[in-house]
């Protein structure tokens, strides 16, 4: 059955991140409910990783589902420059409400990278628009923020930007905050302060790069230190969103405001694409004029379609429920207490957990990289388990559904220690 599948998709698509040479056994999945994944010969497979981050409430979801049809009955699609309409407003007016006071507009488009792109074009114009001759961005090392050519300016540059690298704007790195390297952060803005338009950050995780985590405090100082010298903050919360961190949003963690913020991923509860990009008054402020070349000129046709627009109410409808913060919670306790066992293993060389996002991080000869051979037999293995996840290189993670039974995970962390036995 998997053969008729793969053979004709083989013949017609070529999917992300992957080398199709060899690229055998991808897996047919011809349906979702809850947690789990079923592909075309009936095996299931629990998705451990959200299906790249984006599921919240589980696969096939009714609730939303439902909104949904309701929603491509009544309005699909309208041009969104000169129209609007409720759901477009309502996905606004409520997530202005649960953000950081400081943010009062919404910009959408329709998925991360873009949402990366527009937070950039504000900052780049905002400087513009006010006459100021800043130029640089400032960002993580190892930073990921998308695919696009902005986005993958201001990430990590590595073999997947490689054949790109002389076509990326210029970026400053700066590694990411700890209690000790504070004061060398500061010199670095300090050296190129008159030439920064912005910083742009994963707060608190930088998911992509390996799970890897830096604390609430250091970055808020960091942060504070920004605002001191008029470097205007964006914070791609794409990942972190929408209860990842055991709170709503990673901004909840820090004690500093942004200028911008970034969504997508959980923010229709990974039903449908949307990204949307706030900002504050001051950003907003700047466009805002009788010139109307300080307009920002960006839009998508898919800007705040109201089919996903509808789909984000429903998810944070579900995301209000006090039994879903109950599951986080839950989560997030297992986790901790199996990172306790876990950092016994002789295996494993670091443990690191924040809200329901799990990493351990695996003792290996080579260097750590993307295609380190490990991934290569973890991921088989796992599938054949019946779990989905997808290692980092060296780095097993977990970013489950909310809606995970106790079960379900027992299982995963059992499988996980049988995989370090190998
Ligand atoms: C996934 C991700 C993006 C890009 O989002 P896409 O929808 O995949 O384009 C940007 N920033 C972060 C932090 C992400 O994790």
């Amino acid at each position: 059955m998997h053969d008729d599948l793969r053979a004709r998709d083989q013949k017609v698509n070529w999917h992300p991140y992957t080398q199709m040479k060899g690229a055998s056994a991808i897996v047919p999945i011809v349906r979702a409910e809850g947690t789990y994944l079923y592909d075309n010969d009936g095996k299931r497979y629990i998705d451990a990783v959200s299906s790249w981050w984006v599921t919240l409430h589980g696969h096939a979801h009714p609730y939303i589902a439902d909104r949904v049809y309701r929603q491509l009955h009544t309005l699909e699609q309208v041009i969104f420059a000169g129209f609007t309409h409720e759901p477009a407003i309502q996905l606004a007016e409520n997530l202005l409400k649960l953000l950081p006071s400081n943010q009062e507009k919404v910009f959408y488009t329709d998925n991360g990278s873009t949402a990366v792109e527009v937070a950039l074009k504000m900052c780049i114009q905002y400087h513009a628009n006010k006459g100021h001759k800043k130029s640089k961005i400032l960002a993580f090392q190892n930073a990921y923020h998308g695919d696009t050519f902005g986005a993958m300016s201001v990430s990590a540059r590595g073999v997947w930007t490689e054949p790109f690298g002389h076509l990326l704007f210029d970026v400053i790195f700066i590694d990411v905050p700890t209690s000790d390297n504070m004061t060398s952060l500061f010199e670095e803005i300090d050296k190129h302060v008159d030439d920064i338009a912005c910083f742009i950050y994963e707060p608190l995780i930088q998911g992509a790069a390996g799970m890897l985590m830096h604390k609430p405090d250091d970055l808020s100082n960091l942060m504070s230190y920004c605002r001191q010298k008029g470097v205007l903050m964006i914070q791609d919360e794409i990942f972190v969103g929408f209860g990842r961190t055991g709170k709503w949003f990673a901004a909840d963690h820090l004690t500093e405001y942004p200028d911008v913020m970034c969504f997508s991923k959980g923010l229709t509860g990974g039903t449908m694409p949307l990204g949307l990009t706030t900002c504050s008054s001051i950003i907003y402020d700047a466009f805002y004029a009788d010139d109307k070349k300080k307009a920002l000129f960006h839009g998508h046709s898919f800007t705040a379609s109201p089919l996903a627009c509808a789909a984000a109410l429903a998810s944070m409808e579900l995301l209000l429920k006090k039994e879903t913060w109950e599951r986080i919670t839950a989560i997030e306790q297992k986790h901790q207490t199996f990172l306790a066992h876990t950092v016994l293993e002789s295996k494993v060389k670091n443990v690191r957990q924040t809200g329901t996002i799990l990493a351990i991080e695996l003792r290996q000869d080579e260097k750590t990289s993307y295609f380190s051979a490990l991934s290569e037999i973890l991921y088989p293995y796992f599938l054949s388990r019946g779990i989905l996840i997808r290692p980092l290189g060296n780095i097993i993670y977990l970013v489950p559904p909310y809606c995970i039974s106790d079960e379900d995970l027992d299982y995963i962390y059992t499988v996980i220690i049988d995989a370090l036995q190998l």
